[in-house]
């Protein structure tokens, strides 16, 4: 696989500070595809003074021209949406149609939207005698995960430069030729030199570097909720604006009027797509009791049918975690009705599409996440029990909730403590809020919230 061996910072290709690399694995067949080098705090020094130094003319654009460059940016990434399919799969191990699909579609829908809304944001208004100026952050340290590597770097960068921020972007280590294919994505539109920058490298070295440097305004973490406590007690030490993406354990609450097989079906479709490895999956499938053995019988039989449909998992790590995990439900008392602990394959971080019954919200996999193909299936007794036991962990970030009509739906889905809901099998819309409550995070992606986490006001009185 095609790999620059530099970072990309102030508009060029830049030799790395240091001489260390990151091998990059395709976790479908362990094989090394290519390397990147990995970044030290030097680097992020000199990207986060190239992001400064660019800052005063790209926040002083008019909307407009900085729209046209999203747009520009959108156009590119189109034009280029099969390499990118084909680097998400090699790199994540993502089965190719939904690379294509989600991997590239979501990131190019997520751009465009941030065209248009850099275009019609009102960053003006006219409060009482005061005109209120909606300004850039500043500079953006931007940290991004391996799960939906484009979408991510996308949901960030493109309302950090809607809003006029210049950013400096650390991707996971997993997952870095897709943040290179986006920098050269982002030269291809003629987005100024310096309003971003590229540096590769490891969480603790490079990453820390970034959340820690001084010249950075505002830190937007997607990952762990571990190092985004870590990443929020620094910028908080230092007074800083920080946004936090983090994990879930997500509540897929069935109410018996609801269409059970359905519900059941896109339930199980929800936690295997990516293999498990989304953070708003709905992990967690609450069945009323009187129909709880014929939701075990179609969970298992819609798991199984996904066979070898699933891609690996992203790393040798993952896969024994999340192996332990089925390891553990086991020993806990949980009942195996699909999948297992044991490799299906010889090669590749694969494990199986699983389904856990008899699983009580106390257990080990009903409370933390486990970032696999993996359904616990939790009984309830009547609405208050389901509602203690979705509420019932230290997330908050995602869910679904069926019932007969969407009225019913919704007045259960207002009681949860959950950034968001799709009622009776909602849609995936990119101007929605996301983000979470409790310790699933701060702040909020997507849509116009999500460009106001790069903004700060400034009120003038006449
Ligand atoms: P991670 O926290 O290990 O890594 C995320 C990013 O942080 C990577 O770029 C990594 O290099 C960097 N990092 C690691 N240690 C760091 C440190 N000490 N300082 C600064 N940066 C550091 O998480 P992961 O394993 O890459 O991703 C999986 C986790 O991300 C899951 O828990 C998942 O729920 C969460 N996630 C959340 C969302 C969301 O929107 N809420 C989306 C995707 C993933």
């Amino acid at each position: 696989m095609k790999a620059h061996d530099g970072m990309y910072i102030g508009g060029e290709w830049r030799a790395a500070a240091g001489t260390d690399l990151i091998a990059v694995v395709d976790p479908a067949d362990e094989q090394v595809i290519a390397h990147v080098p990995a970044g030290t705090a030097e680097d992020v020094d000199a990207a986060v003074s190239a992001a400064r130094e660019a800052l005063p003319v790209w926040a002083a654009t008019p909307p407009a021209e900085r729209a046209a460059k999203i747009a520009a940016l959108r156009d590119v990434l189109v034009a280029r949406k099969d390499e990118i399919a084909e680097t998400v799969t090699a790199e994540l191990g993502a089965p190719l149609p939904f690379s294509q699909a989600v991997h590239a579609g979501v990131p190019i829908l997520v751009a465009g939207s941030y065209a248009e809304l850099a275009a019609s944001y009102a960053f003006e208004e006219k409060v009482g005698n005061s005109t209120v100026y909606a300004e850039p952050v500043g500079v953006v340290g931007a940290i991004t995960p391996w799960n939906y590597p484009l979408h991510q770097i996308v949901a960030k960068v493109a309302p950090a430069l809607a809003a006029g921020c210049t950013v400096v972007l650390k991707p996971a280590e997993d997952t870095p030729l897709t943040a290179q294919l986006f920098a050269e994505a982002v030269h291809e539109a003629g987005i100024p030199a310096g309003v971003f920058n590229l540096v590769t490298g490891l969480g603790p070295v490079a990453g820390q570097a970034l959340a820690e440097h001084g010249g950075v305004d505002l830190v937007s973490f997607t990952g762990s909720t571990a190092v985004g406590k870590q990443i929020g007690a620094t910028a908080g030490a230092a007074v800083k604006r920080v946004a936090l993406e983090l994990g879930g354990k997500s509540a897929n609450v069935i109410l018996p009027s609801a269409d059970l097989a359905k519900a059941v079906g896109v339930g199980i479709a929800n936690v295997m797509g990516n293999s498990g490895q989304t953070c708003s999956a709905w992990t967690r499938m609450l069945v009323h009791t009187s129909q709880y053995d014929e939701a075990v019988a179609l969970a298992a039989e819609a798991a199984t049918k996904y066979g070898d449909r699933i891609g690996p998992l992203v790393n040798a790590k993952q896969h024994a975690r999340v192996r332990g995990y089925i390891e553990k439900g086991v020993a806990e008392g949980a009942r195996l009705v699909a999948g297992g602990p044991e490799a299906p394959c010889e090669q590749g971080y694969f494990v199986s599409p699983t389904v856990f019954a008899d699983v009580t919200p106390e257990m080990t996999i009903a409370q933390e996440e486990i970032f696999g193909p993996v359904v616990s299936i939790i009984r309830y007794e009547d609405e208050d029990d389901a509602l203690r036991i979705a509420n019932g962990t230290v997330y908050g970030l995602a869910g679904a909730v069926w019932a007969g009509d969407d009225a019913e739906a919704v007045a259960f889905a207002r009681r949860m403590d959950t950034g968001q809901v799709d009622i009776n099998g909602g849609r995936f819309n990119p101007l929605a809020p996301f983000g979470g409550y409790k310790q699933s995070g701060v702040g909020r992606e997507l849509g116009s919230h999500g460009l106001a986490e790069y903004l700060q006001t400034k009120s003038l009185q006449f």
